[in-house]
């Protein structure tokens, strides 16, 4: 089943085209990457999806239902959730806190009560610091966090925006093995938008070369890692 496709999107701020006629899919249970040089377009790309910067034109179907018009809060509803880059946790409230707000739409509190444990199980830290201010977190804390959030409102799809982000390399390489559980053990499907390009592409199933708002290259994964190109641009080889 395809989860998501983007139909030539274009998307603006103000007069300034910044996503030129972008097409991608996102076929269910996958994992894929997004890659580019600063300012490519693939922040903007997931907010075009999340509906924080809609398209001007395009097409956006998310399980085959026409997104590309619908307010954010909808397409959560829906079942697909972005982790924003920088994190946005919220400071002052307690990591458990934090959780909760990540699934106010939901009622069943059983299930709320598992995911909790399920979360705590994956990132054992949060378990340990539930009561305390999401503030007081490291930085890679605070990366667990904004992700388990978005976890605790079952998404189907999850939109992951530069988890890396000012995290040392070994804080990155647990997250990214933690991203890989979450797609393995729920079945959660994952676009995931990364500066690191070696560690996105040893983690996806296939990959977008973004340039300037356009996509120019797109395959599996495994196949990028060996493009000559990739690794000039991108892989520092
Ligand atoms: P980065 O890794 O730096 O976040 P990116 O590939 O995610 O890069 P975007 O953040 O999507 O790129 O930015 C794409 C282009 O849009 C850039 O030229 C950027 O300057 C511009 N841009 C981003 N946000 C805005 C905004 N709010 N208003 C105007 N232009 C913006």
């Amino acid at each position: 089943m395809t989860m998501l496709e983007l139909r030539k999107v274009n998307t603006y701020y103000g007069n300034i085209r910044i996503l030129h006629d972008l097409s991608l899919t996102v076929e269910a249970g996958e994992i894929i990457t997004l890659i580019g040089a600063n300012g490519a377009g693939k922040s903007t790309t997931l907010m075009s999806i999340s509906g924080i910067v809609p398209p001007r034109r395009g097409t956006i179907l998310f399980k085959n239902v026409p997104i590309h018009a619908l307010p954010p809060e909808k397409i959560v509803a829906l079942g697909l959730c972005q982790v924003p880059e920088g994190r946005h946790i919220f400071p002052g409230l307690t990591v458990r806190e934090n959780l909760d707000m990540g699934c106010f739409l939901r009622r069943d509190r059983k299930q709320i009560r598992e995911d909790r444990e399920y979360i705590y199980s994956l990132f054992p830290i949060l378990g340990q610091r539930q009561h305390q201010p999401g503030g007081n977190l490291s930085g890679g804390e605070q990366q667990m966090l904004a992700i388990s959030r978005a976890l605790m409102a079952r998404p189907e799809l999850l939109l992951l925006d530069e988890p890396s982000m000012g995290l040392a390399p070994l804080v990155t390489r647990q997250i990214f093995e933690i991203i890989a559980r979450i797609n393995r053990e729920n079945n959660t499907t994952i676009l995931l938008v990364e500066q690191n390009a070696n560690l996105a592409l040893k983690t996806a199933d296939r990959g977008y070369v973004l340039e300037n708002g356009r996509i120019v290259l797109h395959d599996r994964a495994s196949a990028l890692l060996r493009d000559e190109e990739v690794q000039k641009a991108y892989l520092g080889i």
